[in-house]
């Protein structure tokens, strides 16, 4: 079965462009969600982040202590790698399972990851999407979705590759812009995978 892989910068809209898709009967796995999951269930997972970042990672209740988490990793990319190379397998493990569970009838699944570029997790996918937006676009959709400032959303976006680091990577492009017809465009992709 057909692995296409989704992504694009923070509030491009891959998530929305990802329920257009569900409609059709594409199977999503969200890669990002899955992840958060993860971290309070999976216990290869759980048992590298305590000995990685000490006990202190989970309260007694086994809920993840977030803060202490977040205060080692952020703005440390060395901290921040290790969590990454934690946490990616454990997601691979889980999209494989995952994967395995799907009918054989579904002509094509969607991996939806913020990261997927930076990640290299691309690569375990057929073909890739990026969707994009214009940056103050962007910033205006998370600024509302999230009750954030705009320098909060930039920070999270510098974290980022560019779009255009990222479209050297993609396959296919879907342009969220508002009065771009997203629904045309998944159609005609849709249509693409079908046939391949
Ligand atoms: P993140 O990386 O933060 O998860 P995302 O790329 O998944 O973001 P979405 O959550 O899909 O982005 O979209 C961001 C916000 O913009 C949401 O509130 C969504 O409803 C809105 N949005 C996305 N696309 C459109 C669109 N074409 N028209 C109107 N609103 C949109």
């Amino acid at each position: 079965m057909l692995k296409v892989g989704i992504t694009g910068g923070i509030g491009s809209g891959k998530t929305t462009v990802c329920k257009v898709f569900e409609t059709l009967g594409i199977p999503v796995f969200y890669a990002d969600a899955v992840a958060k999951q993860l971290m309070v269930t999976d216990l290869i997972l759980m048992d590298g982040v305590k000995s990685t970042f000490g006990q202190e990672s989970y309260f007694e209740n086994g809920i993840l202590n977030n803060k202490h988490i977040a205060g080692i990793v952020f703005n440390n990319q060395l901290e921040l790698d290790k969590l990454n190379a934690l946490v990616h397998p454990a997601v691979f493990r889980a999209f494989d399972k995952w994967a395995l569970a799907i009918p054989s009838s579904v002509p094509y699944t969607l991996k939806e990851a913020a990261l997927l570029f930076e990640s290299g997790s691309y690569k375990m996918c057929d073909k890739n999407i990026l969707v994009t937006a214009p940056l103050t676009l962007k910033i205006s959709r998370v600024m509302q979705r999230d009750a954030v400032s705009a320098e909060q959303v930039q920070a999270r976006i510098d974290k980022q590759f560019t779009d255009q680091q990222k479209a050297k990577m993609a396959d296919y492009f879907i342009d969220n812009t508002e009065n771009t017809s997203v629904i045309l465009q998944v159609l005609d992709l849709h249509q693409q995978f079908l046939n391949q």
